[in-house]
């Protein structure tokens, strides 16, 4: 028999999400942004609960390929645009929009021989510095970009660095309106933060939003909001089972480098789940875990199989936990018991996106259709 753990894809929660965020900007189109892999849920799993999309937003152009093998037809937008001469080959056959945001990808556009212009979105660098042009040459490479013979329809993207705190989004918004306002073409700006925090307001609507992490149910601006806030349902659980259970005395401590030490007697769940699964192996002591759809804990440290978990809270509720009790690791539960992925990331001290990207591939992954 294979190890008990598993992750479950749950595409009616996608389907909802999708919906939430279309209703947070009614009027825009969405680019639903699967790249790593859909955020690690795989493309193909998600593929069928987002193909309402009006388009798919990724990096890779494996990733893009793999999309039109699906049967996609619709837009598709590299995000990063490409990373070397030739991709615009690529770009070319499968019609692919790509974001340029520096000059060498001009060039590159310039020497490229086509029969069929790109459509592409000018990236402008509004304080993020990573990527796009800054405010002041941003212009500059418009102008460039209008006038080469390989360019279709130029529109104009940003991307937020603090979309998901209070007055995040002035700075770079008074940026890029002064830079584009009289300047032709469609506009994206918003992540799933803007999106849904702002995204019926100008003038963060734009004609692209770009939702990512609220997709799979993750509250992109955690931990003042939850997804519940949101009415985001999570789409991804990942869930294992009691390998043992162990009766602890007051004193005893658990696992390597004796990180949680009993005060009283107590009931421990050693669950099959640890961080070559993708478990983050600095999750803290009290990390939240549901045992039979029973909220309890993480105690001591994760190991690269395993994990141990209070078993107290259902005890107090007259539960008999044991061999082969359900542990739910983030998600859902058997009993509908939700424990949202921004709760573990925040006892990890990290974020849902880095957790969903990192479930292990030794992990067997189910699909709950629509
Ligand atoms: C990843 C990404 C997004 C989506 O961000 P979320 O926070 O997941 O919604 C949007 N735009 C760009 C440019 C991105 O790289």
């Amino acid at each position: 028999m294979p190890r008990p753990i598993q992750a479950t894809i749950d595409l009616p929660a996608l389907q909802h999400n999708l919906a939430r965020c279309r209703a947070a900007a009614p009027d825009a189109r969405l680019w639903a942004v699967v790249k790593a892999n859909a955020y690690g849920h795989g493309i193909e799993r998600v593929y069928d609960a987002l193909r309402g999309t009006d388009g798919f937003a990724l990096l890779d152009l494996a990733e893009a390929q793999r999309l039109r093998q699906l049967g996609w037809r619709g837009p598709i937008l590299l995000l990063e645009g490409v990373f070397e001469p030739r991709d615009l080959e690529l770009c070319s056959r499968l019609s692919l929009w790509h974001a340029v945001h520096c000059e060498a990808q001009i060039d590159w556009l310039a020497a490229h021989k086509t029969q069929a212009p790109h459509r592409v979105f000018l990236k402008m660098n509004t304080g993020m510095n990573r990527l796009g042009f800054t405010p002041q040459r941003y212009r500059s490479a418009w102008a460039r970009l209008s006038a080469l013979p390989q360019v279709d329809e130029i529109s104009h993207m940003a991307h937020f660095a603090n979309a998901d705190v209070e007055g995040g989004l002035a700075a770079p918004l008074q940026l890029f309106h002064t830079a584009t306002h009289d300047l032709p073409g469609e506009r994206s700006l918003s992540n799933s933060a803007a999106l849904l925090r702002h995204g019926d307001q100008a003038p963060v609507r734009c004609d692209w939003v770009r939702a990512g992490i609220a997709l799979y149910g993750s509250a992109p601006d955690h931990p003042a909001h939850r997804s519940a806030h949101w009415d985001l349902q999570p789409t991804m659980t990942l869930a294992t089972r009691l390998l043992a259970t162990q009766q602890l005395q007051a004193g005893d401590s658990v696992g390597y480098g004796a990180r949680f030490t009993a005060s009283a007697p107590m009931l421990i769940g050693i669950a099959a789940c640890g961080y070559a699964d993708g478990y983050p192996r600095h999750a803290d002591n009290g990390t939240p875990v549901l045992v039979d759809g029973v909220r309890t804990r993480l105690v001591g440290r994760v190991s690269m199989d395993m994990l141990s978990v209070d078993l107290t809270p259902l005890l107090e509720a007259g539960l008999a936990p044991g061999l082969g009790s359900e542990v739910t690791l983030w998600g859902r539960a058997g009993n509908g018991t939700v424990l949202p992925i921004d709760d573990v990331a925040e006892g990890a001290g990290t974020v849902g996106y880095e957790l969903m990207c990192a479930v292990a591939p030794r992990v067997p992954v189910v699909v709950d259709a629509i």
